[in-house]
């Protein structure tokens, strides 16, 4: 998981084409239509919960798939890995739109953060696996107290244990000890994130294990025979090809960059520059 460079001005304008609403934006209008739907029926919907029904024709709409798909090279929010070739990927809600849980042995609670079904912030592209993981509504806060339910109150209030993409640098929360990724000491929200979303799950271990291999057989090369004094020509040129290598496998459109860039503080740093 990496920082996702995200604003409002990168998302695409749905509009309306035909009278009375041409020129209106859809998503807009989508939300506006919900939050008025809540404020006319809010007692009751506050004392009963209400499932709330959403168009995936707008928020999954494939200008706003194709455009987070770009802004994220491809590549899931969470996981890191290409979803391109495989699979078609969804696009997730980071809030859950239609409902939540605190804990995973909650019972679901209705409506959700609906007034986020069409926000463009709250909008990722997912891999399946990460995806429906995330799916089952499950949305703990630091303080469940904080939690704000008025379509109108400040969010900034929460404090979600899942880290947001584009809000929080996840890179000072989660490390990765080879291919294992590992929460930071201190950090209950890498905990948090890691272990609900699978990030250390087998088939993913499997894969990074894959991607990161080459790297580990190029650091083997560069340490064999330290002292043996024809060696050293060989190894100077395994050590730029190392800096070649890492460096691109650390670029924000590389799959699984953020094990790269451990990799490289924890040990190829080290290696280059001695
Ligand atoms: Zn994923």
């Amino acid at each position: 998981m990496i920082k996702i460079q995200k604003t409002e001005a990168d998302r695409p304008s749905l509009t309306f084409s035909r009278k009375p609403r041409k020129g209106l934006d859809k998503l807009e209008e989508a939300t506006k239509a919900l939050k008025e739907h809540y404020y006319k029926h809010k007692a009751e919907i506050d004392k009963n919960g209400e499932k709330f029904e959403f168009d995936p024709d707008l928020y999954a709409h494939k200008d706003i798939k194709d455009r987070l798909k770009y802004l994220q090279h491809g590549k899931c929010c969470f996981c890191e890995a290409k979803i391109d070739h495989i699979a078609y990927g969804d696009v997730e809600h980071f809030r859950p739109k239609a409902a939540y849980k605190q804990l995973e042995s909650d019972d679901y609670r209705y409506p959700g953060y609906f007034w986020l079904a069409y926000d463009w912030d709250n909008l990722f592209f997912s891999c399946q696996m990460c995806n429906q993981r995330h799916k089952k509504n499950l949305f703990p806060l630091l303080d469940p107290d904080t939690r704000m339910l008025d379509p109108e109150g400040d969010l900034s209030i929460e404090n979600p244990l899942f880290l947001h993409p584009v809000h929080d640098n996840p890179e000072n929360h989660i490390v990765f000890i080879e291919e294992v990724p590992r929460h930071l000491p201190d950090s209950i929200r890498g905990k948090a994130t890691i272990e609900s979303l699978g990030l250390d799950r087998p088939k993913l271990n499997e894969d990074r294990r894959s991607s990161l291999q080459h790297v580990i057989d190029l650091i083997n090369i560069i340490e064999l025979y330290p002292d043996i004094p024809e060696m050293k020509e060989y190894h100077e040129q395994a050590k730029k090809y190392l800096a070649k290598t890492i460096f691109d496998l650390m670029k924000p459109n590389a799959e699984y960059s953020l094990m790269f860039k451990s990799l490289y503080k924890q040990k190829i740093k080290g290696i280059i520059e001695n």
